[in-house]
Order: structure tokens, then sequence, then C-alpha cells
């Protein structure tokens, strides 16, 4: 079997913080597989195959790539960020674990690319100094008790808290309650950081203390990082930084 796989992360949106190795994963590809928006920021190419799919569609994207590779072709699967973080690289290993025999004779290739919260904390300054964890505050592949009592952990324990996919259209209200939950283990000035759009044209950053926090600021695009107790705000040249220093209180 010639065919091969690779698992390619793209960065949060800018070509400048994609990876020259991401980009060799993806010249090399014969095809490129993943939700739609993604696949489009891979410039077109002529002898290139594209196959576009719904963003709910990761497991049966991640067959789809498998039998590509199965039959011999060179397939990019294509996530924004890094594709382990809320991407595709663990929907191609769940395929695998469940599917066909002859796909553990393809060896997936997982290609890091610069994840939300990377490009977010670095446009703020150093929000994730210190310890920190990431949560997707989706309830679509898990049920909403386990993200409160995960978000819940989280902050009594002191951990910076990155939040992916705060909200969408059919999500609208669990990012309000969100900030409820943590306004009871959180001080009110604990500063809540909004990056949306990070290193895009229309890239927004606005930072704001936990009690004025309006979860309305936020939509698909948006990665909210939730600071801790000693997460400073520092003035300087005009603007706001946020770092989290690395000594503990
Ligand atoms: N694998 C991706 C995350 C996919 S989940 C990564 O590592 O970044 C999708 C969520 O990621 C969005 O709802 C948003 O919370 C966040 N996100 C992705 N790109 C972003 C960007 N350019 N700016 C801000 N947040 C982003």
């Amino acid at each position: 079997m010639s065919g091969r796989l690779s698992i390619v992360g793209l960065g949060p949106g800018a070509a400048a913080l994609q990876t020259p190795a991401a980009a060799a994963a993806l010249s090399a590809a014969t095809d490129l597989i993943g939700y739609g928006p993604y696949v489009e920021r891979v410039a077109a190419r002529a002898d290139q195959v594209r196959h576009v799919s719904d963003n709910r569609e990761e497991l049966e994207r991640a067959r789809h790539a498998l039998r590509l590779a199965e039959a011999g072709r060179h397939v990019a699967v294509v996530s924004g960020g890094d594709a382990g973080v809320f991407g595709m690289a663990s929907a191609v290993f769940e395929a695998i674990e469940h599917g066909e025999a002859a796909w553990r004779l393809i060896e997936p290739e997982v290609i890091p690319g610069v994840s939300a919260m990377f490009a977010a904390a670095a446009r703020l300054g150093a929000p994730l100094g210190a310890d920190f964890c990431a949560l997707s505050l989706s309830d679509n592949l898990k049920p909403w008790a386990v993200i409160e009592r995960r978000l819940r952990a989280a902050a009594s324990a002191g951990f910076v808290i990155a939040l992916y996919n705060p909200l969408s259209r059919a999500r609208p209200w669990q990012l309000g309650a969100a900030f409820e939950l943590l306004r009871a283990e959180l001080p009110p000035t604990t500063p809540v950081m909004f990056a949306t759009a990070v290193s895009r044209p229309d890239e927004r950053i606005d930072i704001a203390p936990l009690e004025h926090a309006d979860p309305a600021r936020a939509d698909m695009r948006t990665i909210v990082l939730i600071g801790t107790a000693t997460t400073r705000c520092l003035e300087g040249c005009g603007r706001m930084f946020v770092y989290s220093p690395r000594s503990a209180a």
C-alpha cells in the first residue's frame, strides 16, 4: 500500500502562522479533505482533489480519508489551529480503532499547528504563562453537566482556562451559564479575554473583568480566556497586556 495520511493543523488563519511542515504536507497531498472553510484556506491546485464536508461529520470524514489512503492516495485531512485540539486528529484515530483491519497499516502523520489559544495568548501578552487548561464549551459531544463540573474544578484549582466553541446559533446560552458559574468561584476582577478571528483581517480583542463580562461579545470565531486570581493586567505603550505570573500565590 503506497497511500499516505497526514492530519494537518492549518493555524488560526494567517499564512504566517502556518508552519513550514504543514505547508509541505499540504503540497505533497493528492487529496485534501475537511470542513469547507478550512479546505478553502488552502490555495486551490488543479492537480489536487478537494473533498469538502459539513462540520458535524467528523467520523465519516475520517473514514472517507482512510478509504482514500487505502486506495493509494496521499491524503491531507485539514483542521484549523492544531488538529489535535478539538480537531480532526482524534476522529481519525477513533475511525481506525473501530474500522477496517487494513486501516491499521496506514500510519497517520500528525502535523502540529498554532492553536487558537496560543495565537490569542500571544496577542494579549502571556495569560497562559501559569498552569492552564483548555475546555470546549460545546455540549454536542458531552453532557452539559460534565462541562460544568470541569469548569468549576478548573477555576477552583487555579487554572487559567481557554474556552473553545464558546457559543453558536444552536448553543446560545452556554457561555452566559459558564460566566455565572465562574463568578461563584473567582474574584469579580478576574480578567476575561475575548479574542475573535485572531490573525485574520477582522481580528478583535477585548478584556473585561469577570463581573462585567458579556457573553454576547463572543461568537463562533471567538476564544475566551479566563484568568485566575493572580493574573495581572498591565498598561503600557497605550494598550493593555495580560499575563499570569509563573509563581503561584
Ligand atoms: N483545532 C482548533 C480549534 C477548533 S474548535 C484550534 O486548535 O484552534 C473551533 C473553536 O476554535 C472556535 O469556536 C473558537 O473558539 C476557536 N478558534 C479557532 N480559530 C480561531 C481564531 N482565529 N480566533 C479565535 N478563536 C478561534
